[in-house]
């Protein structure tokens, strides 16, 4: 029996995740996500995906081209997915309807996926099979599951392994080593242990976004510390306070929160993203933000609570969007005049994120911090801790599983180079065993 790999997409940049993995003549999809960058571009509204025909949203490289597995189509058995942030399910809703098979997540990543077909009113025909996660579950004769636990920087995320009759196949696609993530898992160290015991570990699939960041990625504990030491040491008397961050860091929005009740300020969190990772949080129970907090998405409520928020800007702490600056987000409203609050000298506005480093994003955060300047607004900036694996976890991470193949991906040519790099370091060679491809190569073992 061969196994075969095909690198479908986001194995040239970061993001619009998507591999599929043929065992034999039945095939696992890993992963389909959206390019956050090439959609938005596209969008009225952030967090609303629902735009172009799929066809179209290849041709922009705003989804994976998945008419790459054309042949493989009858065979897909399942659709896996990792973890719930966009850049892994949000093309989902283009392309999943066309497979014969169910789509398999955490509770959390179906959670946040049904409320993206919600928000777009689509329906699709497959199965949604929830899995606990550090289970071994069997989709045929040849081929079983595994989610493995991983913290990152949402909820209930997983190491993807495949378990094949040649052994297994490993989808580390997002992953950080943090031992104190603030909310939800630490990752599965006695498992991923075994693994490297067992010897059996074919092929690691293993982002790269910080292969070129040296050192290990700090944990979720010292962003919140950050926040912390800002929040409550600035003289916000009267004054706004901003806070925008990543939608899907449940963890992150907790700490904000719990510092935002410490300055006794009512608590709202703004923005059509957020209110969806929010709302499946909080579905299963994993956190109770709306008692603390009002949770507002869009529309016409949003615009009443800015007026006023603009009113009695020294009473609110409000967590919200736009922390790449992206275009239809809420900061971006704002200081665009979409929406009705005016930003004055002396309010507060903190970036708890880092500016994720492609183009657009660096240019809209550049634009939106100028356009704040321009208000004298006081900014501060990466109040954070970023959700992927650095050179030295991502080295701790090779010599914990021992895998025969190693396969970058999540990065662009000069992350996945360092990655490489760093194998070779530990005794693989580039062409034999380090296998660095581009989008819709396939790869056979
Ligand atoms: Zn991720």
């Amino acid at each position: 029996m061969d196994i075969e790999i095909c690198t479908l997409s986001g194995y040239n940049d970061v993001g619009r995740n998507m591999t599929a993995v043929r065992v034999g003549n039945e095939v696992v999809i890993l992963d389909m996500g959206v390019s956050i960058q090439a959609i938005s571009t596209y969008e009225k509204e952030e967090g609303s995906t629902k735009l172009l025909s799929a066809n179209e949203l290849m041709n922009i490289k705003a989804i994976p081209d998945d008419r790459k597995i054309e042949d493989w189509k009858p065979l897909v058995k399942a659709i896996v997915l990792g973890h719930g942030h966009y850049d892994h399910v949000a093309a989902v809703q283009f392309l999943a309807g066309k497979y014969k098979c169910p789509i398999i997540g955490s509770a959390y990543t179906l959670e946040v996926l049904k409320s993206i077909l919600r928000d777009d009113d689509i329906k699709l025909p497959n199965k949604f099979t929830s899995v606990e996660r550090d289970e071994v579950i069997k989709i045929s004769e040849n081929i079983k599951i595994e989610l493995i636990s991983m913290s990152h920087s949402t909820l209930q995320c997983a190491m993807v392994a495949v378990h094949t009759p040649k052994g297994l196949i490993l989808y580390a696609n997002d992953f950080k080593f943090d031992n104190d993530p603030v909310l939800g898992d630490k990752p599965n160290f006695k498992r991923l242990n075994e693994i490297g015991k067992d010897g059996n570990l074919l092929a690691l699939i293993v982002e790269c976004i910080n292969g070129l960041v040296e050192g290990k990625t700090p944990s979720e504990k010292v962003a919140r510390e950050l926040v912390k030491n800002v929040l409550l040491e600035i003289d916000a008397k009267d004054k706004a306070i901003f806070v925008t961050t990543f939608a899907s860091n449940i963890a992150r929005i907790k700490s904000i929160i719990e510092f935002g009740k410490k300055l006794k300020r009512k608590i709202v969190i703004l923005g059509r993203s957020m209110s969806k990772f929010n709302e499946a949080a909080e579905n299963l129970k994993l956190v109770q933000f709306s008692r603390d907090a009002e949770i507002i998405g869009y529309g016409g409520a949003r615009r009443r609570k800015l007026k006023e928020i603009d009113q009695n800007r020294g009473k609110y702490l409000v967590i919200t969007t736009g922390s790449q600056g992206e275009p239809g987000s809420v900061l971006d409203k704002i200081v665009t005049k979409q929406l009705p609050f005016i930003f004055r000298e002396g309010d507060f506005v903190l970036f708890s994120c880092r500016t994720i480093p492609v183009p657009s994003n660096i240019i809209n955060r550049a634009n939106l911090e100028n356009m704040l300047k321009l208000h004298k607004v006081k900014i501060f900036t990466d109040l954070h801790a970023s959700g992927h694996a650095s050179k030295e976890d991502i080295r701790e991470f090779f010599n914990m599983v021992k895998p025969k193949n190693i396969i970058p991906s999540q990065g662009n040519s000069e992350m996945e180079n360092s990655v490489a790099k760093l194998a070779e370091e530990l005794g693989y060679k580039l062409g034999n065993n380090i296998h660095l491809v581009t989008d819709g190569q396939r790869l056979k073992f």
